[in-house]
């Protein structure tokens, strides 16, 4: 889980590398490709469900899921959220980061800070004898206070030789219910983060999720281990990335 995790944080510095003005979300994804499986890991999105891509690489309004593609090409002020998941000896990480490209607005910068924060404020909660609930409560408590709200209908996850298990682990809770961590459980955690609604929307190509009322939305994902008396983040290869 180490190793994969280091695999997938890695891709995602090669990935934040590259995000400029006229980059095509293809681009990247063929680079994480590449860095993956140059690894000896394989990309565990590929093939996922049928998903075409390595990455899930979204852009603004759009939530999750992305396709890359050659035709959409990155913009300045634009924010790119790159989902990045790597399989090496059968264990997986699992990863996520937004990205700005050159200078952003002062509303999309603070939707990407409180993003990422969120995700701490969440692993604080987390240790062995707290409860699933108390996680998803410090994660959206602490965005609301900035007028934020968290994507429900996408949830964080169990991770390991599968990358998506049991259990879900929402945004947002009640302290105090959902089951009980304990040391050993792997998970994914992963704010979903938008300036309007929570609400989100499918596209017909079957896979972009997008922000219902067409406003900006981040992400922020790391894999971790619960252990004796820590929490491990096996994805975050670089503090403050
Ligand atoms: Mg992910
Ligand atoms: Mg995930």
């Amino acid at each position: 889980m180490k190793t994969a995790g280091r695999i997938t944080g890695e891709a995602l510095l090669l990935a934040r590398d590259m995000v400029r003005e006229g980059v095509s979300t293809f681009e990247i994804d063929k680079c994480i490709r590449a860095y993956i499986e140059k690894c000896g890991a394989r990309p565990s999105f590929l093939g996922y469900g049928g998903f075409p891509g390595s990455a899930c690489i979204s852009i603004n309004d759009e939530v999750i899921h992305g396709i890359p593609s050659k035709k959409r090409i990155l913009k300045e002020g634009d924010i790119v959220k790159i989902d990045v998941g790597a399989c090496w000896q059968g264990y997986h990480g699992d990863s996520a980061r937004t990205i700005p490209v050159g200078n952003v607005s002062k509303e999309a910068q603070l939707l990407m800070d409180a993003t990422r924060q969120s995700f701490f404020e969440g692993i604080a909660a987390v240790k062995t004898g707290a409860r699933l609930g108390d996680v998803g409560y410090a994660i959206e408590s602490y965005v609301k206070q900035f007028g934020l709200s968290v994507v429900r209908k996408y949830v964080g996850h169990g991770i390991g030789r599968e990358v998506h298990e049991d259990p879900n682990v929402p945004n947002f809770g009640t302290p105090g219910h959902g089951i009980r961590l304990c040391k050993g459980m792997a998970l994914a955690i992963e704010p979903m983060v938008n300036i309007g609604t929570g609400a989100v929307v499918e596209m017909d190509d079957g896979w972009t999720v997008k922000t219902a009322d067409g406003q900006l939305s981040a992400h922020y994902e790391n894999t971790i281990l619960i252990t004796d008396d820590d929490v491990i983040v096996l994805t975050e290869v670089e503090k403050g990335f």
